[in-house]
């Protein structure tokens, strides 16, 4: 699948938002949200004009979008089925999104970014209940152990990743032991639980694909 490239730091830069893409760089001096470094490509003499409606709602569904790291198509499949679950339709996503196996890897402090854990899945480090899976999208249940299995336990970047996790732990609907790196998913997270991402405003989302 066709995945972005370019310089991760822009699309933060675009947005104006930490949006947490390079790990350990995100949390130093080096960051040029930190800096206060302006949007790309626009002369920060320039004043921006009013953004529209669709304006506004398309910069938060390419928040949400680029935070855990998908193409559009299947961020749009991903908000297809939170439309067709009960409930209200963007607390439905989230809870989707939490559920991606990735998003769990990086959530559990295996990885330092999200794209770094879909790395460890693709290239088959990461278990569910004992049996491998390569699959970044593949949505965690509610009490699976999500673990390293033994070819990625004396990886580097898991280990050093780890480390960190001492200093911050992990959200609260995971439970992880990082000296057998072995983690469970207790429970979906609602909405207000994922307090990092507070300020996306996914009605705008829901609004801009029901046009
Ligand atoms: Fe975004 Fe991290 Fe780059 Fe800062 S260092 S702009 S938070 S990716």
């Amino acid at each position: 699948m066709a995945r972005y490239t370019g310089p991760v730091c822009r699309l933060c830069r675009a947005e104006q938002k930490k949006m947490m893409l390079k790990g350990e760089r995100c949390k130093s001096d080096k960051c040029p949200i930190n800096k206060k470094r302006p949007p790309p490509g626009k002369d920060p003499r320039v004043r921006q004009g009013k953004r529209s409606d669709y304006g506004l709602q398309l910069r938060e569904k390419q928040k949400l979008k680029r935070i855990y790291g998908m193409q559009e198509k299947q961020f749009h499949l991903f908000f297809k089925r939170a439309l067709r679950m009960p409930g209200i339709t963007g607390e439905n996503l989230f809870a989707l999104l939490e559920r991606r196996l990735d998003n769990v890897v990086y959530r559990l402090r295996f990885a330092v970014s999200r794209s770094q854990a879909r790395q460890i899945v693709l290239h088959g480090h990461v278990h569910v209940n004992g049996k491998r899976v390569n699959i970044p999208s593949f949505l965690v249940r509610p009490e699976d152990i999500v673990e390293i299995g033994d070819s990625g336990k004396n990886l580097i970047i898991i280990k050093e990743a780890l480390r960190e996790s001492g200093k911050s732990g992990v959200v609260p609907w995971l439970n992880l032991d990082p000296d057998t790196m072995k983690g469970k998913f207790l429970a979906v997270p609602r909405r207000n639980d994922i307090t990092d991402l507070a300020d996306i405003k996914e009605q705008m989302i829901v609004e801009l694909y029901s046009k």
